[in-house]
This record gives C-alpha cells, structure tokens and sequence, in this order.
C-alpha cells in the first residue's frame, strides 16, 4: 500500500524529537495561558508563575485540569491569551444553553489548524484532484468548516453542501463526481436509504471514500456504510474546544486514529481517582492544546472514554492512536451528531407552566437516524378536553425545544400520574438506541 504523506518530517518524527518539541509548545501555551483570566489565577497557585517553572512533560501532571463548565465561566473572553483584534475566527459549541462555550483562533492558530486537517485527510490517501462534498453543517459548529478548510488546503474541490436537503445532495454527487464526503455516520446510512427514492444509480456515482464522525459509532456501523455504499470509511473524531475534527483521524490502515502529538498532548485518566493511566487502558480523554495562541486550553477533561493503542501504526506515523470512543463519562447525549444534555431540555419545558413535575426522554432509532421523544405530564388544570388547546399546547413544547436544543423533538402530553415514578434517583433518559 502507498503511503502518503503531507509534512513526511513531523509525521515521522522520532519519539525524541517529538517530545521535545511537545514540552518546547507546552511551555509556550503554558505563558499564553499566564495571560487569561482564568489561568492567570490558577497556574501561579500551582507553583507555575512562569514557563521556566516546567522541568519536563512530567511537569504537566501538576497543572489542573479544565472542564467544559469552565469554558462557561470564562465565556466570553476569560481564556482569551491575545489582543480580540488578534482573533480571526470564532467558534462555539452545540449541546449548551444559556451560556455557550466558544472558541477562538489567531491566523497562525488558523493556519496551524487547517495545516494538520490536511496531514489528516491525506492519511486516508486523498489527493488534490479529489472531490470532497462537505455534508457536516457550516456555521457555529466545527465540524463544518475546519474540514473545509483542510480539503481546499490540499487542493481539493470542495463543495461546501452543509447538513440536510438529500435530494440535493445527490444531485451534487452525480453532477460533480464526488469522489469524499464527509457526514455523520447515521446521515452516511439514511443518505444510502433514500438512493431509491430519488432515482439514484450507485453506477452514476464515484464515491470512494467517507469521513465519519460528530457522534459515536460502533465498528460493526462502519463496515455496513462500507458494504452498503462500497467505500473505503473513515472515523474521525475532534470536539469544538480542540478545533473540531483532524484532531483524530485514521489513516489508511483503518486501525484506530492517529492524534497529531505535536499539536495535542493526551493523556488517559482514571474519571474517578483523575490519576493518569497508561497506554492501553481505557479511561477519560484529556487534551492540552499546543498551536493555539489565541485560547489555550491546559489538561482539559473530554468525557470520552476510549484508550492508546500502544505500539506504531504500519503506516510509519510515530503519532500514537486512539481507539474508537466507548461511551462519555457525562449524561450529554449525541442525537444525529448534535450534542444535548438532558438538563436543556428539563430547563426549557419546567419553564412552561402547563407542565407537571415528571417526564422522560426517549431516544431511539428511527431507521438509520435518531429520533427524540420528549414524554411530559402536563397539570390537571392544563389536561382538558379540548384536542385544539392540546395540540397548541404540544407545539408550543416542540418550538421551545427546537429553539434551545436546534432539533426538533416529537413531544407527547400525559396525564398527572401517568409516567413511572422511579424509586430513588430519578430516570428521566431512556436511550433505547441499540449497541451495533
Ligand atoms: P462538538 O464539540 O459539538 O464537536 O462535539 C464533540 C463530541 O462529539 C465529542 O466530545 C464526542 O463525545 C463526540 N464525537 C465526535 N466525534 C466522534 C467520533 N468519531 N466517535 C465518537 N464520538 C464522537
Ligand atoms: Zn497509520
């Protein structure tokens, strides 16, 4: 198999080298970070006044860790290293109300950025003259327009389709050849159960490869977009507050993904005790970001439980690996690859006073796609006979839910009493999407 490269020096680099240039950017991030507000308190009450104070990459341990609730707080500008007219790009993360967390990017961070989402799509051996239709959504998200960036980077044509419009979709597919796309993995399975319908021939297509990622997907899903569309499919994993995807990709061997460690420190910790574990042991992901001016972000907790995979990948990358992610140590649920915590949707309906106390969130499978159902009991006094009022009432709930959470849920009304009551803790999520 041919291997690609798109910058040979760095993705081959020795282990030593590697490190040394890890603890050389760590002690640059670690001085943006001496600049924030949030850091600047935290790190000198740590004994880090300066970046001289690290010794070694060991030296990282001793820095406290960063959560997504403290991107809240800071929001917007307390993690903020650089002068705003310095800031070129701006992004902000799904799966938050009220308060977003955002992210911001210098044009060296921009460029560093794109720079790596190359190496990564060229990992999977795309070329300039390739096609690359972009079905992830543009906007606020990452997961859009990074990828965009490092497609056009490499030269290829990149159409930029956005989520959503299927019949469009193919269209373009047919019309322009395209030979990539990216999307989610359920929108991969629901595109291919809508070729039908809308006439479409696989034989008029020259689809040959497909980034999936936003959500989680087990293998046994890959090899059936790959059987169904026979593609080569490709997991690609990243979060807004590390710059969206090329963070993890995998190459063409297709054996877990490669993480650029010369832009990205990891570390595996044990979610309960916080100890580091070593490589091969599952646990909770934490990244230091080490190319971003603009927002540093130092040990900052994922929630995404996966583990290393020791040992170097057959394609001669000396960047290690992460295996497919297992599951999230918090309760944030991934529905058609947009990010909802539970407490989102109990803020926007307890809000409403035609609800009762108790409701249950129902997620299952609606052929490939994922379907939200929002079961609330409404007040005696609400509950009348009037089916018009009824159904006002149920759109209301639909809207308010679609504004906050940006999908649309199908909201059932019960009656005062009619939901089960657990014993103990309450269980208001019923994931009833199946493991395969
Ligand atoms: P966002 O910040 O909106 O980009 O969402 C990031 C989250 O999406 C991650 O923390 C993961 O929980 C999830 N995610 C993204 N890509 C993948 C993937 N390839 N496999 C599993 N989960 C993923
Ligand atoms: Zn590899």
């Amino acid at each position: 198999m041919e291997i690609k490269y798109w910058d040979q020096d760095i993705e081959t680099i020795s282990r030593d080298r590697l490190e040394a240039l890890q603890l050389e950017r760590l002690k640059k991030t670690v001085s943006q970070a001496l600049k924030t507000d949030f850091y600047g308190g935290k790190l000198p009450e740590r004994g880090i006044k300066s970046a001289d104070d690290l010794k070694s990459l060991d030296d990282l341990r001793n820095l406290p860790f960063t959560t997504k609730n403290d991107l809240r707080e800071s929001y917007p500008y307390g993690m903020l290293a650089v002068d705003r007219s310095e800031v070129v790009r701006m992004h902000a993360s799904s799966g938050t109300t009220g308060t977003p967390t955002t992210i911001y990017l210098t044009a060296d961070d921009l460029a560093a950025c794109t720079d790596i989402t190359t190496r990564s799509v060229v990992a999977t051996g795309a070329e300039s003259g390739d096609v690359f239709q972009n079905m992830m959504t543009y906007g606020l998200f990452t997961g859009g327009i990074v990828l965009h960036y490092g497609a056009e980077n490499l030269g290829m044509m990149v159409i930029p389709a956005s989520s959503g419009n299927t019949e469009r979709q193919f269209r373009m597919m047919k019309d322009f050849q395209t030979s990539i796309i990216h999307a989610t993995p359920s929108y991969m399975l629901y595109l291919h159960s809508r070729m039908a319908d809308f006439g479409i021939d696989p034989a008029q297509l020259n689809l040959k490869k497909a980034y999936v990622g936003a959500e989680p997907h087990s293998e046994d899903v890959r090899r059936k977009i790959e059987r169904l569309w026979g593609i080569d499919v490709y997991n690609s994993y990243g979060l807004s507050e590390m710059n969206g995807p090329g963070l993890a990709f995998e190459c063409v061997h297709k054996d877990a993904m490669h993480v650029w460690e010369d832009a990205y420190i990891m570390e595996i910790i044990n979610p309960d005790t916080l100890e580091p574990l070593p490589d091969g042991e599952e646990g909770e992901l934490v990244l230091t970001i080490l190319h971003r001016d603009a927002m540093p972000l130092i040990r900052y907790r994922t929630r995404d439980l996966t583990r290393i995979i020791p040992g170097q990948c057959a394609c001669g990358r000396t960047h290690r690996r992460l295996a497919r992610m297992k599951g999230r140590t918090d309760d944030m649920l991934i529905i058609n690859g947009v990010n909802v915590f539970p407490s989102q949707i109990e803020e926007v309906i307890m809000r409403m006073p035609e609800v009762g106390t108790n409701y249950l969130i129902v997620v299952q499978k609606a052929g490939p796609l994922d379907k939200l159902i929002v079961k609330t009991e409404i007040t005696r006094e609400s509950m009348t006979d009037d089916t018009r009022d009824l159904y006002n009432l149920k759109q209301r709930i639909v809207e308010h839910l679609r504004a906050s959470i940006t999908i649309k849920p199908v909201v059932e009304l019960h009656e005062q009493g009619a939901l089960p009551v657990s014993e103990g803790k309450a269980k208001r999520v019923l994931d009833e999407r199946e493991e395969n």
